[in-house]
């Protein structure tokens, strides 16, 4: 998959995207990702990317002409982008399932803001969608496109050695993970629930599953207010939670 990030801060995405998973995946040729210097793409002698805005008010804004000339050269370079994405507070709320859509497409270009944030004519004629990572701001978008890039690179096929803990992370089926517990067996009194030290199979997947939906319940009850989307056996043990914590109420 290639991806682009626009920032005018490229040490401040180069250094993370360097390590851990993205890349161990960036060496082995999985990602195709660059990072590209807003300010490379400036005409002026001193290569400005901002300016006050129309109409007045505090701060800075983003240039139009250097984020379309970066978008343009990376066209010409690396071909046409499936989607320009413009991180920007009001856009919508990323999600498991932007990340997981996202991942499918095989060219993606991130703009980075800065300061007030950038040109209006950049969303409306550059961007193909905006993606806030929540709602608070943040000083630039380089945080949130490493959150973006990393979370869509998660679901790329390769990244992650082993599939099968992307499947089974938290939101991928609609549930949150169960707990996860490592040597030793105990520690300041505190012991691992004995079934998964039993190395009986089917009664593990049975704790983690019950875990899993137990955990989903009490920490957000938004995720299986609708069990539809459920596995039917996902269904039948949420079943159970819920008939056992009305009997625990009663
Ligand atoms: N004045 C703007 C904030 C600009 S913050 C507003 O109130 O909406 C500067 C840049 O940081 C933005 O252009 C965007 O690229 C990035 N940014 C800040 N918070 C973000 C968030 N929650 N999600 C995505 N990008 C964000």
């Amino acid at each position: 998959m290639k991806l682009d990030i626009v920032t005018i801060f490229p040490k401040m995405v180069e250094g993370p995207l360097a390590e851990g998973i993205i890349g161990r995946a960036m060496a082995r040729g999985v990602l195709d990702l660059r990072v590209h210097d807003l300010r490379e793409f400036t005409t002026d002698r001193h290569r400005v990317v901002d300016d006050v805005p129309f109409g007045g008010g505090p701060g800075m804004v983003l240039k139009p002409e250097p984020l379309f000339r970066a978008v343009e050269s990376i066209r010409i370079g690396r071909g046409e982008p499936s989607a320009v994405i413009l991180t920007s507070p009001d856009g919508r709320r990323f999600s498991n399932e932007d990340a997981r859509r996202l991942s499918r497409l095989p060219h993606v270009v991130i703009l980075c803001g800065r300061y007030e944030g950038v040109d209006e004519r950049v969303r409306l004629h550059l961007a193909s969608e905006e993606i806030s990572i929540g709602d608070y701001v943040v000083s630039g978008g380089e945080l949130p496109a490493l959150v973006i890039v990393d979370a869509v690179a998660r679901f790329v096929p390769g990244v992650v050695g082993d599939e099968e803990s992307v499947s089974r992370d938290s939101f991928a089926r609609g549930l949150l993970d169960y707990a996860q517990y490592t040597r030793p067996a105990e520690f300041r009194g505190w012991r691992v629930p004995p079934v998964l030290l039993s190395g009986h199979h089917a009664e593990i997947a049975r704790w983690r599953r019950r875990d899993a939906l137990a955990r989903t319940l009490a920490l957000r009850p938004d995720l299986v207010a609708d069990p539809s989307g459920l596995e039917p056996e996902d269904r039948e043990v949420l079943q159970e939670l819920l008939e056992d914590r009305e009997k625990g109420a009663s």
